[in-house]
């Protein structure tokens, strides 16, 4: 079987029409895309951000067609485990206690999950840490429970068995691959497969449009995970675009006032109809904030960010792009300037936030291409101003 996919090579993406169809392996899904939304991490892949020979895409909906046979060892059948096991504090979850502790980062991952299974702790631990996103939505116990369904899924695919995944996860994992990104084809095609414990179903009141949101909305919310931001902290994101608007909203849930800054009145429309403070970058004075996220993705943005950082005040990097940056280290070090990281986050919040619209993804989406157009698809994101783009696998054409 074929199918179409966009693949990237020596920095030149092409509409392949004859890629051979994915086959689930043990404790793996197949899932038919439905939905692909294209990121800055994409276009920079193709700038040569990293050197990824494959298919390209890792924020996706879609639905489980089918499952691979069943593992007889491994990450796959110790969580198939978990899930099987049946304790009383099931009932409460289902009956929508919110799991408090899903959101503790020690707890996210599938590494974790296996550290919980190997320490006979209940089944609602496990499923809570696997993302049951909403009381009212089933969680599959089984890998064939997965058929049919609409599913979304976390980009890193660790080994399960290194010291780093069984601490904290895939995402560290030095022999991960990742989606999209790194040694694993991505989702601009019509079928893709991952393992089901990287899969969380999708609610049936969020839509696909929202669904497809899920991986970078977890994004944003991972600096929520890594820093206490205070309710009262002077707080900027710098760079309104696509991942900058979602952790906008982010941050500003739970009344903090957020200042989205960007370089044109244009670019900062959208941020002021979706109720954020804005502000032309340029006129803020030197240490103007507490809390700064750089969301550019680009060097100079980089520059000013830590310009508009308050001494001993915290500067989170969110952009990932191709080259390299020169940094003005004197302030960093002076001004003991806490810098941080920031990359990948918990899908299950980010389920719970579209279901309940707290955050507004849909106004953010400037076009639609059928995944043959894929190359364009590509072509308008990378368009100053432009947001979000989706392209639609269903497309069989
Ligand atoms: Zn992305
Ligand atoms: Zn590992």
């Amino acid at each position: 079987m074929i199918m179409n996919a966009l693949y990237l090579e020596n920095g030149q993406i092409q509409l392949r029409t004859d890629y051979p169809e994915p086959q689930p392996g043990p404790g793996e899904a197949l899932i038919a895309v439905t939905l692909a939304g294209v990121c800055s991490t994409d276009l920079e892949l193709v700038k040569g951000y990293l050197p990824f020979t494959g298919v390209l895409g890792h924020e996706f909906v879609g639905e489980v067609t089918a499952v691979g046979p069943p593992e007889n060892v491994g990450q796959a059948s110790l969580l198939d485990r978990a899930n099987r096991d049946v304790c009383a504090t099931d009932v409460e979850s289902v009956a929508g206690t919110p799991l408090a502790h899903v959101d503790s980062p020690e707890n996210v991952g599938q590494a974790s999950l296996l550290d919980h299974a190997n320490r006979d702790v209940c089944a609602t631990d496990v499923e809570s840490v696997a993302g049951t996103p909403l009381a009212h939505v089933d969680f599959p116990q089984t890998d064939s429970d997965w058929l049919g369904r609409r599913v979304v899924g976390t980009i890193n695919l660790g080994c399960g068995r290194c010291p780093v995944c069984l601490a904290a996860g895939a995402e560290h994992c030095p022999q991960r691959t990742v989606l999209g990104i790194a040694g694993k084809d991505g989702v601009f095609a019509q079928y893709v497969t991952l393992p089901v414990t990287n899969l969380l179903p999708v609610p049936d009141d969020v839509t696909d449009e929202q669904a497809v949101f899920t991986e970078p909305l977890a994004a944003a919310l991972r600096i929520r995970e890594q820093v206490a931001v205070r309710p009262t902290a002077r707080t900027a994101v710098v760079g309104p675009g696509r991942l900058g608007l979602l952790i906008g909203q982010v941050l500003a849930l739970g009344g903090g006032q957020v200042t989205m800054l960007g370089r044109s009145a244009a670019s900062l429309a959208l941020p002021a109809r979706l109720g954020l403070t804005t502000g032309l970058t340029t006129d803020f004075a030197d240490n103007s904030f507490d809390f700064v996220v750089e969301a550019t993705g680009n060097a100079a943005g980089l520059a000013q960010s830590l310009r508009l950082v308050r001494p001993q005040g915290t500067l989170v990097l969110k952009s990932t792009f191709a080259g390299e940056a020169s940094l003005n280290l004197t302030k960093l070090v002076v001004a003991e300037i806490n810098v941080i990281g920031s990359r990948c986050g918990p899908f299950a919040p980010a389920l719970r936030l579209l279901a309940r619209r707290e955050v507004d993804v849909l106004a953010s989406v400037d076009g639609r291409y059928p995944l043959h157009q894929a190359p364009a698809a590509l072509d308008h994101a990378a368009r100053p101003g432009i947001r979000k783009i989706l392209i639609e696998c269903r497309d069989r054409g």
